[in-house]
């Protein structure tokens, strides 16, 4: 990839095709989290530019929506071919911008081009329904039509699957769109504005803005062009954006805060449930909002789990995301950090027992060890919040029907995974619990064939899979009356 692909510093921000720089001259800076080091300075732009994007996205809106789902699919698959072609340039990218070790930011390279292939095809089977008919003089037919222009907001966790989920299927279904990428990752998104570009996507139909969230986000929700919303994030952000979408009647999709349990039965195979448990934990560094946050493990094993998860634990080497050997990247920022040390010093104090870790790592000031808690209970704040870091507590439980319940007992209801090789329990416990996305016997389930989303106060609307387009979709019911009177076709 040549520089300008990749991360030297854009020359603007994407809209109407053209890169376009912040009219007030605002900049702020993107920083690679394990060195410190500014990675480049980005456009800071403000309501106006934002509102230009949305006029750009309006106007290619008419021509975007009359192609073909053939022609539209033909565009998506050339953008996943760019991500193919370019995955080491951007993969490194992600790694200085974001702090992933190389291996997982190629992964989620990969992961981001499968959302365009998928929804590529997707578009080819947005199928309507003819109705049978109430009345004999009349045919009645649901069509599916895109909504119209989209604003798409995303997290930094995964700054390129994020935009890709959202985006493929807004523009498979025959939508324009806006992306405000999260403030820690804008290189992560231009580069993507730039691939689109190569790809050849006529101007306007997507459009990548930076800058302050509350004023690029306050004109996506004032603004009546913007006929939806998707978003991932905080349940916290999640809430104001449904307060705000009632001004416009606006549709919405939201992804938002995870607090995972994972459940270890007594008839597990614990080496598998270790393995599971090291991925759904670390990946990322614990931020990911489907990233195991509770440990329930059976009494009969709690003891033989702890040992031999704290023993993979011990084996985690944390350092730059660069470096072959690295399995444990910096957290984002130093918040993350101090939230990660609060939940350990809280359970600390209330009488966990610290297994592993549990401090600072060497590797720099924004690294935080891999953690085991052991004897965790409910009143311990870790129990109670998404820790978004690498801290893992263990609870013992003896009875099932606690086990669920305390599961439950959270307003958050995204993923919950569980450990049992027995069919019965595996059906009750995926019946009992409470969550959008329940996983046995894996620590990892993301996938573009399959809907991703939650329940309760991890949000609503689906992403990936056949449900994830319908996202981007309007029900139009068309009647046609009047028929029996042409007697000729009697
Ligand atoms: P966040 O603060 O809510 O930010 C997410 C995005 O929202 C960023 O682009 C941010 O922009 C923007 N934003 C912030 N305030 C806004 C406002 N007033 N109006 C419009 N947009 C606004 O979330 P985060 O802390 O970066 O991400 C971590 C959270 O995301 C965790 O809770 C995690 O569980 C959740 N998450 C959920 C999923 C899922 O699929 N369910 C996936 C990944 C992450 P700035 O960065 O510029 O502030």
């Amino acid at each position: 990839m040549d520089k300008q692909v990749g991360f030297a510093a854009p020359d603007g921000c994407y809209i109407d095709g053209a890169w376009v720089s912040s009219s007030s001259g605002c900049c702020f800076s993107s920083i690679n989290p394990a060195t410190g080091e500014v990675l480049g300075e980005i456009p800071s732009l403000g309501a106006s530019e934002t509102h230009a994007a949305i006029e750009a996205a309006s106007r290619a809106l008419v021509d975007w929506r009359s192609r073909t789902a053939s022609e539209r699919g033909q565009f998506l698959r050339l953008f996943g071919d760019k991500l193919g072609e370019h995955c080491e340039d951007l993969a490194h990218l992600l790694t200085i911008e974001q702090g992933k070790p190389l291996s997982e930011s190629r992964g989620e390279v990969s992961y981001a081009q499968s959302f365009l292939y998928w929804f590529a095809e997707e578009g080819l089977r947005l199928y309507g329904d003819v109705i049978p008919s109430h009345t004999k003089d009349a045919r009645l037919l649901a069509l599916k039509q895109g909504v119209g222009v989209c604003a798409l907001i995303t997290p930094w966790n995964f700054p390129y699957a994020m935009i890709t989920r959202k985006l493929g299927a807004a523009l498979a279904a025959g939508c324009t769109a806006i992306v405000k990428p999260a403030e820690q990752t804008p290189l992560c998104a231009l580069a993507l504005a730039r691939l689109g570009e190569e790809a050849g996507f006529p101007r306007g139909v997507f459009n990548v803005v930076t800058g302050d969230a509350a004023t690029i986000g306050g004109a996506f929700m004032a603004s009546d062009v913007v006929r939806k919303v998707s978003f991932t994030g905080s349940t916290e952000v999640g809430k104001l954006l449904i307060a705000q979408s009632a001004a416009t009647v606006k549709k919405l999709s939201l992804e938002l805060g995870g607090h995972a349990p994972f459940i270890v039965c007594e008839d597990a195979d614990v080496d598998a449930a270790v393995e599971g448990a090291m991925i759904s934990k670390f990946r990322n560094s614990g931020q990911t909002c489907v990233c195991a946050n509770r440990f329930y493990i059976h009494e009969s094993l709690y003891d033989s789990f702890a040992e031999r998860f704290g023993a993979k634990i011990a084996k985690l080497k944390v350092g730059n995301g660069l470096s072959s050997d690295t399995q444990l990247g910096p957290l984002i920022d130093m918040a993350a950090v101090e939230k990660s040390a609060r939940h350990v010093k809280d359970a600390k104090e209330k009488g966990a027992k610290i297994l592993f870790g549990g401090a600072s790592a060497d590797a720099g000031k924004q690294f935080f060890q891999p953690t085991l808690l052991g004897e965790v209970d409910p009143s311990m704040r870790i129990l109670q919040e998404e820790t978004f870091g690498p801290v893992a507590p263990l609870i013992r439980f003896s009875s099932y029907e606690d086990v669920i319940k305390q599961a439950n007992d959270t307003p958050y209801g995204l993923a919950a995974y569980f450990y049992s090789r027995d069919v019965g329990r595996i059906f009750s416990l995926a019946d009992g619990l409470d969550y959008g996305m329940v996983v046995a016997n894996s620590g990892v389930s993301s996938t573009a064939c399959a809907p991703f989303g939650g329940v309760k106060h991890s949000g609503y609307g689906r992403e990936g899979s056949k449900y994830g387009i319908l996202e981007y979709v309007d029900i139009k019911y068309l009647m046609i009356g009047g028929l029996a009177s042409n007697k000729d076709g009697q």
